[in-house]
């Protein structure tokens, strides 16, 4: 594999360390109220891998659960030791996927948002990118994405409807 093919994290207090491989799914940029009340930011960004492509180096892992938009379980994993969040699980794919939080990556400028999502409750002086695909809630990821992405994704829905 090419050195470049992977991309490393961590926390703010660097026990926690982390390792994602390739392409992410997707980025979603979320401005839902759920989003900024877990993050106390505009928004959050979120690069969507399978979870076997994230591999946790170093540190411990705490998870809380809280309600996601669906009413499912949404699990935010947050180092042990200073309680920064870094990644989630959400109820769609359970923990077959992981959403990794951009700002959490060594270098969060390789990322692009694939799109903005509940746009409609952003915080009203907030500028959306220029293109960049822009939703006032969600989209259907089978006319947005790639055909290899949405195949990814599909994998992912499958192996969880199994388990
Ligand atoms: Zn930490
Ligand atoms: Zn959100």
């Amino acid at each position: 594999m090419l050195s470049e093919d992977l991309r490393d994290g961590g926390c703010a207090c660097g026990a926690l360390r982390f390792r994602a491989q390739g392409e992410p799914i997707f980025v979603n940029n979320c401005h839902c109220r759920l989003c900024q009340r877990q993050t106390g930011g505009t928004s959050v960004v979120n690069a969507f891998y399978e979870s076997d492509r994230v591999e946790v180096l170093q540190g411990e892992l705490t998870e809380h659960v809280v309600k996601g938009g669906s009413g499912g379980d949404h699990t935010i994993c947050r180092c042990s030791e200073c309680g920064t969040a870094v990644f989630s699980y959400y109820p769609r794919v359970g923990r077959f996927g992981a959403g990794i939080r951009v700002g959490s990556f060594d270098d969060p400028t390789v990322f692009t948002p694939t799109a903005v999502v509940f746009a409609a409750y952003r915080m009203p002086w907030v500028t959306l990118p220029e293109g960049v695909p822009t939703f006032d809630e969600y989209y259907s990821p089978k006319a947005l994405y790639s055909e290899e992405a949405f195949g990814r994704l599909m994998a992912l829905v499958e192996r969880k409807n199994r388990a």
